[in-house]
């Protein structure tokens, strides 16, 4: 059986310092868990190779598949508002693209692959908690229909990672439409390095947006998709939990699963990273949050601009459409999510919804589930006022097949993925196979297994604090 992956590298094309090139670090004894067949067939690459024994070395970084041209990209960021000039793939290698079924061009990346001139005091690797989180995550939101990153295949390295105590190590295969950042636009425009800033904009441009004539519509397309991307965040309850500019991509596809979450209780204000300790990244900031790094791309296309005061003002003009075009996104979503078309009518019940969820402390997934049903009266503490907004609500006939469609029964639920962790700790795998079926079908109708995954956690299993994954 061998193993053949079509690479077709364009970033290993454009100017050297956009990049080093470096080889994965080889591990000890690594170990397959799991490979994504779907994903390598859409890939053009044969599933059953890629989970054999010299897939497996691949995967692992111990051997370079042919047509590999391994890189770790270069960028910068604001980390939590701060300005960071030197970031970069510290613990991810770029294998190469490949051009899927479809005809899009795909990133090839392993996540863990040891260190890279970008690494800092970093090791390079990931250990196994922070891989499983991320293969489901990833794998959650593509089936909840939210552009993101896949998550192609995961190994054990046979290797420990030390962090707060000692772990296993672990190897993530992340298949991206790019990897390319906000902050990799901040680091050429900070170093003054026009001619690597206008080759990235070109490369940006055919990759995504082939209908762009330049930095303007390219900064407006970037606006519009990460104003639909956020509002689906926010339609289903997702917090990213590190919104820096180096976790924001242009292709607005969601990047970098590190403390993320879905929430159980509805609340605007909720938090779980652990170093979020200000609520800079709470689940109803992030709209401000992607305006505030949508601005930082601007500032960095400036001086590709002729006019500069002119440039600053279009752009400023761009920067603020955000809000209109989140806000019509989110009106349309949530409107659906109650079986109806986006009017002032539904705007308002929406919004009254919303206001008695958060009273109540309402779950936020099963409250949308149950209203298709009628179950959701349980999840109200004034079941008085909710009775009046059900009634205000049926007298629009809402579309339950819409609902159906729109609200999800099954979200990765942070205490399941916990759980998920501490076996996969123990070698068991089990449990991670499990929830991975489960939630890539979020909208399937509940079964007795899939119905342990719909509930909310218990307060003795609540997870309350996430962490980065380093
Ligand atoms: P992240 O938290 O994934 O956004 O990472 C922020 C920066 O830290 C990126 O430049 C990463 O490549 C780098 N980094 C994170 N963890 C490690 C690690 N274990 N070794 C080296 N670099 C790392
Ligand atoms: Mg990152």
């Amino acid at each position: 059986m061998t193993l053949v992956i079509p690479f077709d590298n364009s970033y290993a094309r454009l100017p050297d310092r956009m990049f080093s090139r470096v080889d994965p670090t080889p591990v000890g004894a690594p170990s397959l868990i799991a490979v994504n067949a779907p994903l390598a067939h859409e890939l053009g690459i044969d599933p059953e190779a890629l989970g054999g024994p010299i897939g497996l070395e691949v995967l692992a970084g111990n051997a370079i598949a042919a047509g590999s041209e391994p890189i770790a990209q270069a960028y910068a960021g604001h980390q939590f508002g701060n300005w960071n000039p030197g970031l970069g793939d510290g613990r991810a290698i770029l294998l190469g693209e490949v051009v899927d079924q479809n005809g899009q061009r795909r990133d090839i990346q392993l996540k863990g692959s040891g260190p890279t001139p970008y690494s800092r005091r970093g090791d390079g690797r990931a250990w196994l908690g922070p891989v499983l989180r991320e293969y489901i995550m990833s794998e959650a939101m593509h089936a909840l229909g939210v552009p993101t990153t896949r998550a192609l295949a995961a190994v054990a390295t046979g290797e420990t990672v030390i962090r707060e105590g000692y772990f296993p190590g672990a190897i993530l295969t992340r298949i991206a439409a790019s990897h390319i950042r906000v902050g990799t636009f901040q680091l050429f425009a900070a170093r003054r390095d026009l001619p690597a800033l206008e080759a990235l904009v070109s490369h940006v441009i055919e990759r995504h947006y082939p209908d762009a004539k330049g930095p303007s519509d390219l900064l407006r397309a970037v606006t519009k998709a990460q104003a639909d991307l956020i509002a689906k965040w926010i339609s289903i309850g997702f917090i990213h939990g590190v919104m820096n500019t180096d976790n924001m991509t242009v292709s607005g596809e969601t990047i970098d699963y590190g403390p993320c979450a879905f929430m159980d209780e509805y609340h605007p204000s909720t938090v779980f990273s652990s170093i979020d300790t200000q609520g800079r990244y709470a689940y109803g900031n992030q709209p401000q949050i992607a305006v505030w790094n949508i601005a930082q791309l601007a500032t960095a296309l400036v001086p590709l601009m002729p006019d500069q005061d002119a440039a600053i003002e279009e752009f400023t003009e761009i920067v603020n459409s955000f809000a209109d075009l989140y806000q019509a996104e989110w009106r349309r979503l949530m409107a659906a999510k109650i079986g109806l078309a986006d009017t002032e009518q539904s705007f308002s019940l929406v919004n009254r919804l919303l206001k008695l969820m958060m009273d109540s402390g309402s779950d936020f997934t099963n409250t949308f589930a149950a209203l298709q049903n009628g179950q959701a009266r349980d999840q109200f503490t004034d079941r008085a006022a909710f009775d009046l907004w059900h009634e205000d609500w049926k007298s629009f006939a809402p579309d339950t097949a819409l609902m159906e469609r729109m609200n999800p029964k099954i979200i990765p639920r942070l205490h399941k993925i916990e759980a998920v962790i501490q076996s996969g700790v123990q070698g068991d795998f089990a449990p991670f196979h499990e929830m991975l079926g489960v939630v890539t079908a979020p909208f399937a109708a509940l079964d007795e297994l899939r119905s342990a995954y719909a509930k909310p956690p218990a307060p003795s299993e609540r997870v309350t604090r996430t962490f980065c994954g380093t």
